[in-house]
């Protein structure tokens, strides 16, 4: 008889772990990885849609923190010859390391909340390697993902990750699909890095800039929460109303007045 690890669920490490045998299923179906998949799983935790993917026959990198989950993980898993375990933080993971071909790479997790924001920030940074993300999320942080302008869902991420990627809300999952079950709801989302940029900004460190000054007091006008960046001459010029708050512009006019503010930063004389 094999030895059978017992592995008690951690708050501090975001372990919530699924355990329905359908939810498992729909999730990995979304997925549909084929054999030549190049996949990574983040968090990967005691393996439930890790079996899956490795099923697929396509290569699997998995990215696990929890010392304690590595054994169990081993134990399943390590006789496959497309299974590669990295045991670390995900948050500081060289995804170049993985040596993946531009756009080939597929990322799949049922996120630790607390980590979920950070992470797609992270991965965005290396977009050119990714070809999709599916991720299990917090059903009101997949409702910002996939938000249009005008509500209160739109704001800094919603913004920033619809720069990079095409965002699809799949299917809502309750409590009870985990054990221990979170306070909260999830969902799926799907995000799909664009092979070419819809609004490409001249400096995406701008576009953050913008978005993130335009989102701190987001009641207030861009006229007013704008000030230290942009007059209200040049907020115009860019075909933006001063006077609407920032929930009221789209992705569009956002990269414009980043643009604006690039040109302005290039024209102004080096303070050294
Ligand atoms: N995938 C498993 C499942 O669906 O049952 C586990 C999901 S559980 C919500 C999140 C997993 O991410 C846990 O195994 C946890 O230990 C792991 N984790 C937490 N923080 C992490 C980090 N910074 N890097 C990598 N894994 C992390």
């Amino acid at each position: 008889m094999t030895e059978h690890y017992q592995h008690r669920a951690r708050k501090r490490f975001g372990q919530n772990f699924l355990h329905d045998a359908g939810v498992i299923d729909r999730i990995l179906r979304a997925i549909n990885a084929k054999p030549d998949n190049r996949l990574l799983e983040i968090g990967p935790g005691q393996g439930a849609l890790t079996e899956g993917l490795l099923n697929s026959g396509g290569q699997l990198d998995v990215v696990e923190l929890d010392k304690d989950l590595i054994p169990i993980l081993n134990q399943q898993f390590a006789g496959k010859s497309n299974f590669n375990l990295h045991q670390g933080d995900a948050l500081k993971f060289d995804f170049t390391s993985l040596n993946a071909a531009p756009g080939s790479l597929r990322v799949v997790g049922n996120l630790p909340y607390n980590i979920s924001t950070p992470l797609i920030f992270h991965l965005l940074n290396n977009a050119s390697l990714i070809r999709d993300m599916h991720f299990m999320l917090q059903k009101e942080v997949v409702e910002r993902l996939a938000a249009g302008p005008g509500g209160g869902d739109w704001g800094r991420l919603s913004i920033m990750v619809q720069y990079h990627c095409k965002v699809e809300h799949l299917f809502n999952v309750g409590p009870g699909a985990f054990n221990p079950p979170p306070k909260v709801d999830s969902a799926i989302v799907r995000l799909v890095p664009h092979a070419v940029l819809p609004h490409p900004a001249k400096d995406h460190r701008m576009l953050e800039r913008v978005v993130r000054e335009a989102f701190n007091q987001r009641r207030k006008t861009l006229r007013n929460t704008l000030k230290n960046l942009l007059s209200t001459d040049e907020i115009q010029a860019c075909d933006v109303d001063g006077s609407l708050r920032p929930e009221q512009l789209d992705l569009a006019a956002f990269v414009r007045l980043a643009d604006a503010l690039s040109d302005q930063l290039a024209a102004a004389p080096r303070a050294d």
